[in-house]
């Protein structure tokens, strides 16, 4: 394997050092460093050996209610006050430290989360752009003016929601931090960032950035902690936050809904997904197997976008079986911060547990268990949570492997018969996150795209995303839309204001 043991940059608060376990005691609150008062201390699994790697702060209810206080004085104060071009500037700043800090960011982010480093490298190393693209709007979100009756007219004004809950999950948790973060600062909230509690270190690193582009104190805040029953919940809870932006599975947005219910906050999920990836026979087979294989083992399976049922038309079946089967075997399943590897561990115990029982269940619904399907053993990944890249060909849209979100390297091979017996198994889902197809047909493209009940269809591509792009789901994957327009203007309020030029006002009771 690669490096073992990283050498941490010792920061003002997180206080990582050189060895095997690094040591973040600090919780990043109104622009200090400090130690939890009714949290404690958690530590980090490094999915790759099993083993703590990391000890971090974690915070309690009494740690939000001091870090959603900072945040509000902060809207209130210095952020609030200052004019949209410096809090652009600021964000500018912090996007030029986080580009120079890609690599650091990127092992870290492979360290806590277990995915594989070359993943981690080409993931972080876009978000750069997305704080810069949003810090060019934070200057830019203008009211209209509406014109009424000759002597009235009204403008609105657009005003940012003020204190944000954002809550991350452990897949992706620099990506989904860089989608909240970029439009809440843009918009000119002020934020409480929690992440998940299979991989703090991160946000905490994200906090020392902060610090370092010289945002005033309270801007973005990160508390570490357990969500249900700790932190997330009491930031779901908290009747000072007005917007919770949440990154999770389905029956956690439930709860967080719960939670708030009484606070009428605002809301943006970005929940699962069980997307269609269809394979038509007039496609270019050979880009679609590329793209179909991709998507099925990135980031391990653990992916909201994955494209984990694979619709084949049935002519090029055979194909896609053979191939898939083949290239399974080429994955190479390693230590994820090994330059070589491809595919690294599942993030935790859990998820590896959950993943070999979806296995089962594929088994016992009667799919065919082409390719993996097993805890990977040997030597020199023992302790770690592996799994080998695993696929069922004959399965039906009924199992559970097609139905369910698995959240592992586990792909489902449907056959069809036509387009329109594709589209309805696209849609046959409770999800609605993402969807590709893949024909040479320019009609049957556009016709199949705009029948998919999914907030992204990739058409000839997969997982293609930008900054500019809204992305989120349809039905239980999720309200809202992270990344492009969409997102900012989620972060912000509108005011009507309607100004009258008459000079009278007519006495309604005079006659
Ligand atoms: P999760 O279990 O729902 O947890 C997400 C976050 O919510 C974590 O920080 C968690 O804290 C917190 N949380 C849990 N219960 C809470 C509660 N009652 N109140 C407030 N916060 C609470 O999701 P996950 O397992 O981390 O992530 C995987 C899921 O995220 C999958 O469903 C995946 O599809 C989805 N996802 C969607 C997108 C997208 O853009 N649509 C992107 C990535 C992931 P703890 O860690 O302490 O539980």
């Amino acid at each position: 394997m690669g490096a073992t043991t990283l050498t941490f940059a010792t920061r003002s608060g997180s206080q990582a050092h050189d060895g095997p376990v690094a040591d973040y005691p600090a919780l990043y609150i109104g622009g200090q460093w400090v130690a939890p008062t009714d949290g404690g201390t958690m530590e980090s699994i490094d999915p790759a050996t099993g083993r703590v790697w990391a000890r971090v702060a974690f915070g309690g209810k009494g740690d939000i209610d001091r870090a959603v206080a900072a945040a509000r004085a902060a809207f209130d104060g210095e952020w609030g006050r200052m004019p949209p071009h410096e809090r652009a500037a600021l964000m500018r700043r912090f996007a030029d430290l986080y580009r120079q800090n890609v690599e650091r960011l990127a092992q870290l982010e492979t360290r806590d989360s277990g995915r594989a480093l070359r993943e981690s490298r080409a993931d972080v190393g876009m978000h750069h752009n997305y704080y810069h693209w949003f810090a060019s709007l934070a200057d830019k979100h203008h009211g209209r003016t509406i014109p009424m009756d000759d002597s009235v007219h009204a403008f609105t004004s657009r005003l940012p929601l003020g204190v944000v809950g954002a809550i991350c999950p452990w897949n992706v948790p620099l990506m989904s931090a860089c989608w909240k973060l970029g439009p809440a600062l843009a918009a000119g909230c002020t934020v409480v960032l929690k992440p998940a509690e299979q991989t703090p270190v991160t946000a905490l690193e994200l906090g020392a950035l902060i610090e370092e582009a010289g945002f005033p104190a309270g801007v973005v805040n990160v508390v570490p902690g357990y969500g249900a029953g700790g932190a997330g919940e009491a930031l779901a809870a908290h009747s000072d936050v007005n917007k919770i932006s949440f990154t999770g599975e389905a029956d956690t947005a439930r709860a967080i809904l719960k939670t708030g219910a009484d606070s009428l906050k605002r809301y943006t999920f970005e929940l699962g997904g069980k997307s269609p990836h269809i394979l038509f026979a007039d496609a270019d087979v050979e880009q679609a197997l590329n793209a179909a294989t991709n998507s099925a083992w990135t980031l391990c399976g653990q992916s909201c976008a994955l494209g984990s049922r694979v619709l084949v038309e049935r002519p090029i079946y055979d194909r896609v079986v053979e191939t898939f089967a083949s290239r399974a075997a080429k994955v190479r399943v390693g230590m994820p911060l090994d330059e070589a590897t491809h595919m690294g561990p599942q993030s935790s115990a859990d998820q590896l547990e959950k993943t070999l029982r979806y296995v089962g269940f594929g088994r016992d619904d009667g799919a065919e268990l082409l390719a993996g399907g097993k805890r990977i053993e040997r030597e020199s990944l023992a302790g770690g949570y592996f799994v080998e890249p695993t696929v069922f060909a004959n399965a039906t849209n009924d199992m559970r492997i097609a139905r369910e979100e698995i959240f592992g390297p586990v792909a489902a091979l449907i056959p069809f018969d036509d387009e329109a017996e594709a589209i309805a198994l696209a849609n046959d889902t409770a999800y609605g996150l993402t969807a590709g197809l893949w024909t040479q047909n320019v009609g049957r493209a556009h016709r199949v795209s705009a029948k998919i009940q999914a907030g992204i269809v990739w058409v000839n591509t997969y997982r293609y995303l930008r900054w500019t792009t809204p992305y989120g789901g349809f039905k239980a994957s999720g309200w809202g839309r992270e990344n492009g327009l969409e997102a900012l203007d989620s972060y912000l309020d509108t005011r009507t204001t309607v100004v009258s030029t008459a000079g009278t006002f007519p006495d309604a009771y005079a006659s």
